[in-house]
């Protein structure tokens, strides 16, 4: 019996007898057998004592390999799970999967696991490392396993879908199986930590019984764990439900409903400020703004195609009776169709622009909801551009300039393009036109290259209607995600039946553009939040000046004097009357973020100055009054706060 191995480089090791994977690194060298922790066999990891007695390709994982750090992460959940079931023999265990930055295990018990038991448990995954302990690797017929699972209905319900000798791995009495490859040795573990617990319904599903997930992460290198931790705690620094709660910018109640924001005051500043700000810039770029209803019959859901296919994330239609069907609305383009419908249209009014802040509903799953950023009521800084179809190229930079414009105020500037289009070899995914696809597609191409943009390019990636441009940003926590979209559709005109007369006196078509420069407000504030880790600019902090006034006996009334000329000059400026410490005011005032702190005692009464405090230096400026209002006019005016 002779084989090949084929290792990563092309070259190939001929073997007479069967080897593991660990034989193969030592026959390469002693370093690769000191940093083996696994193997890739045909592409799929097996673990190092795996044994190889046919030709295959095979690569080594280190510890220098994603792939090695997740049989790491692997190695860790197990141990874990080992320790809590020693610990709590009536526990029964779920899932134990590693993630992309970490690992979780899955625990149902009366009593669950609180976060105040983690460092317990570090303790005894330290102990368990220093001493080393053989993890074995075991082939054990199911019938077998399913005995040692039969109290434990999440195992035997993994276990069902195994098949009849399982791969599975033992630590002393523990027995577990579902992982791919796992380290012989506890020893082999170096550095871990548990970072949280969190309810999580059995396989997601909400009528499931909620299970505790612990979370750890692991590495290889000391320094490496010490870096994802400083990530970490920068994420959750910016995590703009922490930030929401602590500046009381919004909050959600889910006994008052999931999904469904509260806006208090200030966050409502902050939206508002927006909204008005989008609106003029439409406005002044040539849109007419509406207002449509949230409640529309669901026929137009039908027309459009909605209701066939995008049923699952809508809320279900409002009987009525007699046949009148009634529903909240996951998108405003029907409405929008509506407004358009409602006269007729001449080439000469081309393009037509609507838009509005579009209230919609969306009935997204409960395990998705995430603050502002996913949420169930939202509103859409919507529009819809009515063009004919050589106006599409023009009509599409129009609005993508308006976008950068945009971004630019906002201090925007990690985000990239992508550009979608259709899989040619995939046509009926598609809606049948070929010459509206090919000229569209190069439209949108031809413009981004004349506007000397970069962007990639997905094909296969555009919506059934036609070919779109998405501008992806990136959330606090990593992900991509779509802020703004320009998405070209040649389907609607068609089912709705959306004509102009043309120069020729006959109807023609339109093509539509769906296009959201912002985004929902709920996503976009999130989003800002985080960027900004709660620090608005001075043009959208809620609180622009906060007055301390020195002694509320000696200083209040200059104070309101001041308060009030900054009111009436539309600024927001609040005074803190609450009976504290002046400096306990001041530090609350910074934790605030508040752009500008004033602090008013005898010296500027008598003056007639404020003390001005910037957010986040140890400047302390005497100014008058007339001064300060220059700066806070000129922040705004910049939309920064220099
Ligand atoms: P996603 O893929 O995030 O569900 P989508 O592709 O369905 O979004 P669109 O239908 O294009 O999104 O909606 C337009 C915009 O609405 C998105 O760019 C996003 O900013 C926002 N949005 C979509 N769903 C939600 C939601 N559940 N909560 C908040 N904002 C949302
Ligand atoms: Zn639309």
């Amino acid at each position: 019996m002779s084989f090949a191995l084929i290792l990563p480089d092309g070259s190939k090791k001929e073997f007479d007898a069967a080897v593991s994977v660990a034989d193969l690194a030592s026959s390469i060298s002693t370093s690769l057998a000191k940093n083996a922790v696994a193997g890739k066999v045909d592409g799929e990891i097996k673990p190092l004592d795996f044994q190889l007695d046919t030709d295959h390709e095979v690569a080594i994982l280190t510890n220098k390999d994603a792939e090695g750090l997740s049989v790491l992460r692997a190695t860790v959940a197990f141990v874990l799970e080992a320790l809590v079931k020693d610990k709590y023999p009536e526990i029964k265990l779920g899932q134990a999967e590693v993630s992309e930055d970490g690992f979780f295990i899955e625990t149902d018990k009366e009593d669950q696991i609180k976060v105040t038991e983690l460092p317990d448990l570090e303790k005894a995954l330290q102990k368990a490392i220093k001493n080393g302990e053989a993890i074995e690797h075991v082939q054990v017929a199911k019938s077998e396993l399913a005995e040692a699972f039969k109290d434990d209905p999440y195992k035997s319900e993994l276990l069902a879908k195994e098949g009849d000798v399982v791969d599975a791995y033992k630590l002393g009495d523990f027995v577990d199986f579902g992982f791919s490859a796992l380290l012989p040795n506890t020893g082999k573990i170096k550095k871990f930590k548990l970072l949280s617990v969190a309810g999580a319904y059995w396989k997601g599903k909400s009528s499931n019984p909620m299970l505790q997930r612990i979370f750890g992460t692991a590495f290889f290198k000391e320094a490496d764990l010490e870096a994802d931790l400083k990530r970490r705690a920068e994420i959750k620094e910016r995590d703009h439900r922490t930030i929401g709660r602590d500046l009381d910018l919004f909050f959600v109640d889910p006994k008052a409903g999931a999904g469904l924001p509260y806006w208090m005051p200030k966050g409502a500043t902050i939206r508002r400020i927006i909204e008005r700000y989008i609106v003029d810039k439409e406005v002044a770029a040539g849109y007419q703004h509406v207002y449509t209803p949230v409640l529309m019959n669901l026929d137009a859901y039908k027309t459009s195609g909605h209701w066939a296919h995008y049923r699952e994330d809508m809320f279900p239609p409002m009987d009525m009776g007699e046949g009148e069907m009634l529903e909240l609305r996951p998108m405003n383009c029907p409405s929008h169709i509506q407004i358009y419908k409602h006269h007729i249209r001449s080439y000469r009014e081309l393009p037509i622009r609507i838009a509005e802040l579009g209230m919609m509903h969306r009935y997204e799953k409960s395990g998705a909801l995430s603050g502002l950023q996913r949420v169930r009521e939202m509103t859409l800084n919507d529009g819809h551009t009515f063009v004919a179809l050589d106006q599409v190229q023009e009509e599409f930079a129009r609005t993508l300039q308006i976008i950068m414009d945009v971004y630019h105020d906002f201090d925007i500037n990690d985000y990239y393009f992508r550009l979608s289009y259709r899989d040619p070899k995939n046509t009926d995914k598609y809606f049948a036109n070929d010459e509206m696809w090919e000229r569209s597609q190069s439209m949108l191409k031809a413009a981004m290259d004349d506007m000397g943009l970069d962007y990639v390019e997905a094909e296969g990636e555009a919506a059934f209607y036609g070919p779109k441009l998405d501008i992806q940003t990136k959330t606090a926590l990593g992900n991509d995600e779509t802020m703004s979209t320009i998405q070209l559709d040649f389907m609607l005109p068609e089912r709705f039946e959306l004509s102009y007369i043309g120069a020729d006196g006959e109807e023609h078509r339109p093509v539509m553009i769906h296009r959201g420069i912002v985004g929902t407000m709920e996503r976009f504030i999130a989003y800002l939040t985080e960027i900004y880790k709660g620090a608005f600019p001075t043009w959208l902090a809620p609180v622009q000046a906060e007055i301390i006034p020195v002694n509320l006996d000696a200083h209040s009334d200059y104070a309101k004097k001041v308060r009030d000329e900054l009111v009436a000059k539309g600024f927001r400026a609040e005074i803190d009357f609450r009976n504290e410490k002046l400096g306990y005011k001041i530090r609350e005032s910074q934790t605030q973020k508040v752009p500008y702190t004033l602090v008013l005692g005898d010296d500027e009464m008598n003056a007639g100055t404020v003390n001005v405090r910037p957010y986040g230096t140890e400047e302390q400026n005497s100014e008058s009054l007339a001064e300060f209002m220059g700066k806070l006019s000129k922040d705004v005016a910049n939309y920064s706060r220099e």
